[in-house]
This record gives structure tokens, sequence and C-alpha cells, in this order.
């Protein structure tokens, strides 16, 4: 049987469709988009299209989009390009470890941060949030939807009320393309960030979509590439890559979040059938959450040996805590959200593709019940 692979908030497949779009770049277009000669107009001219791509799906200018090597960088970029020196941010205390890890080298060098608290759901406090504007931050960062447990954060209206104090607002939204409408609402100042090997493109290239008359200062000083945003040769072949995935993104944006709700109802009825007493983290409301993304924990099993097991079995899942160094650490989500040690370090993450198939979904219930039965504690 092949392997079943559910850990598409990690990484995704490349689409092969995009491979396609990528190979000439790879292999017969030599060109430097900064060259003035024939291959580097088509280099050039690759790059530009690719930027269009990015733009049309969020519904915005493609002057606007600046590439980058990934959504690490992007988050890096945006934060450290708009915070000022000594300045003062307020972030979600669920975002990815790129932003937080940047927030606090800022805090390193001087800038003062506060970290808004979330509700059971992973939902941002909108009290904090107010102090925090009432106490006059230059940018808050709040993520568009939990890579984690799927809460998707109501970004129309941060971004409403950091407008209306002129605060700059930045959202890395990697894991809404496919998953929730991703155009972007009305914005003052402020930036998005995104990440192609999330949607089928390939790894090392990602996006950061800047407001016109948004200051980021570059971080990657050189050649002035990306209008003086993002120096360094731009990765043609990768960016090309993007393009095309953020292209059949668009495209297909209903019926791959309609797959993937009808997957994710499938897959938790099935795994019920065999663990009655799995629990899900995240909001109940299917609203609030982007679909495919499930959080779960079977009580008594610890997520670390269930995970192990089901990857020898031919299953890819993810924890729900974090792994570093080693050593296995709750997840700084589960822990924001309330969820206690021990229930955190049983959570694993199931995230499933749009394509992922019905077989799939339930061989991979089969398997995840049969791993929990022979690892459960006595209670
Ligand atoms: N933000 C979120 C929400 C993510 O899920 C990820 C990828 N795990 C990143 C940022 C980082 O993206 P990249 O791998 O492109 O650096």
């Amino acid at each position: 049987m092949p392997r079943i692979y559910l850990d598409h908030n990690a990484t995704t497949p490349l689409d092969p469709r995009v491979l396609d779009a990528m190979l000439p770049y790879l292999q017969s277009e030599p060109g430097n988009p900064s060259s003035l000669h024939a291959e580097g107009r088509a280099a050039r001219r690759a790059v530009e299209d690719a930027r269009e791509h990015v733009a049309a799906m969020l519904g915005k200018d493609a002057r606007e989009v600046v590439f980058t090597s990934g959504a690490t960088e992007a988050n890096n970029l945006a934060l450290t390009g708009m915070v000022p020196a000594g300045g003062r941010l307020a972030v979600s205390a669920v975002e990815h470890p790129s932003v937080l890890a940047c927030v606090e080298l800022l805090e390193s060098r001087g800038a003062h941060a506060v970290r808004l608290g979330v509700d059971r759901d992973g939902l941002v406090s909108d009290a904090e949030l107010e102090t925090a504007l009432d106490d006059g931050v230059d940018v808050v960062a709040v993520m568009a939807a939990n890579n984690e447990v799927g809460t998707l954060q109501p970004w129309a209206a941060i971004a409403q009320q950091c407008h209306a104090r002129g605060v700059a607002l930045h959202v890395d939204a990697v894991q809404m393309p496919g998953k929730a409408p991703l155009a972007v609402p009305d914005f003052g100042e402020g930036t998005v960030s995104l990440s192609a090997h999330k949607i089928g493109g390939p790894k090392g290239v990602g996006a950061l979509w800047v407001r016109t008359d948004t200051r980021v200062r570059a971080q990657i000083v050189g050649g002035g590439q990306e209008r003086q945003r993002r120096a360094g040769t731009e990765n043609v072949a990768a960016i090309v890559g993007m393009g095309a995935a953020c292209r059949f993104v668009a495209d297909e944006a209903s019926a791959r979040m309609s797959a993937l709700r009808l997957s994710e109802e499938a897959f938790l009825a099935a795994l019920r059938a065999h663990v009655p007493d799995v629990v899900r983290h995240g909001p109940r409301n299917a609203d609030m959450r982007i679909p495919g993304t499930l959080n779960l924990r079977i009580p008594g099993v610890s997520g670390e040996p269930l995970l192990l097991g089901c990857d020898l079995e031919g299953l890819s899942l993810s924890l729900g805590s974090a792994c570093s160094s080693g050593a296995v650490e709750p997840s700084h989500v589960l822990l924001a959200m309330g969820v206690n040690k021990v229930e955190n370090l049983e959570s694993f993450r199931v995230s499933l593709g749009w394509d992922t198939s019905p077989d799939a979904l339930r061989a991979a219930a089969g398997i995840i019940a049969d791993v929990a039965s022979r690892n459960r504690r006595c209670p």
C-alpha cells in the first residue's frame, strides 16, 4: 500500500502542472532578469508574469508584490522592515515561530512587544488588541489562519481597527490560499506574507505583499532587485513555480475548499467510529477555521509514540506539540488556548490535501485507531 501523506500544513507535494511551468527555467532559459539581452528579457517577463499571478490571487496590484526565499523571510522582512528603532509592536501569542522569533530579535534590539492572548478557540482577544492600539503601538502582527489548529482570525476587522488608528498591520497568510477566500481586505499600511510550498509550489520561495505607501526597509541589500526591497538575483524557476501555484489556487479555490470540507467530515466520522473519545482542539464552528486542519487528541495516548507508530505503518502526521533539540515541548499555540501540558503532549495534527482520496482517509483513520489502541495508557 502506498504511503499516506497527511501533513499538508507542513508542506505540500509539488503540483505536476507547476513543475511543467518551471522546467524551461531550469533547463533551457538561462537569463538573469536584470540583463538587457533577449535571455534576460525572457527571464524578466517570466518573473513579472508570476508577480501578476500572485497579485491576482490576492486581488491586488502586482507592483506591491516582493518575492522572497519563503514566508520566514517575508515575515522577517515585514517586521524588521516596518518596526522603527525602539518601536512598539503587538503580536498574537499564536503566531508561527518565524514571527515570534523575529519579535524576540527586535526586542533584543530595543523594541517593545506585547503578546496578545487568545481564547479557547484561538481567536485573538479584541480587548487586548484595543488596549495595544490605545497604547500607541507602531505595528500589529496577527496571522490569517493558524497552522496548528486552523483558527481564522477576523483579519478584515483587524485591518480596519489598525487602519483607523494609523497603525501598520502584518498578516501571515501562509495557510489561507485554497482553504479560505484570500482577497486581501482593505488595508491601511501593511504587509501580507505567503509561501509557495504550502500550495503545491516549490520550497524556498515566497512573497510579501506590501501595500503602496507602506515603508518597509530592505533587509537584504545589494543589486536593488524587487524595487530596492529585496536584493539578489531572482530565483526565476521557483518564482515561476509560485506564480503557477497561485494561478491554480485562484482558479480552483472553491473546488478545493469544498473537497477539504468533505474530506474532513469523512475522516473525522471514520476516526470517531474507531475512537469515539477523540477530542478536537480549536473552533467548533466550521466558519471560524480553515477546512482540513485537525488538531486532535486521544486521551491516554502520547502524541510522539502515536506519530512514530503511524509513520511505521505508512502514515505521515505531525505532532500538535513542537519538537526542539530532540525534546518534545508543549505547543505554544495550544498553551495559549488553555490546553494543559498533559493534553498538549497528547495532541497531534492531521492536515489534509484537497486531493486526498477517500480510501486514504479511511485507511488513515484505521491506522491511527490501531496504533492508539496499542499505545493507550490504562486509565
Ligand atoms: N507561517 C506559517 C503560518 C507557516 O505555516 C509557515 C510554514 N511552516 C511559515 C510561516 C514559514 O514558511 P516557509 O517555510 O516558507 O519559510
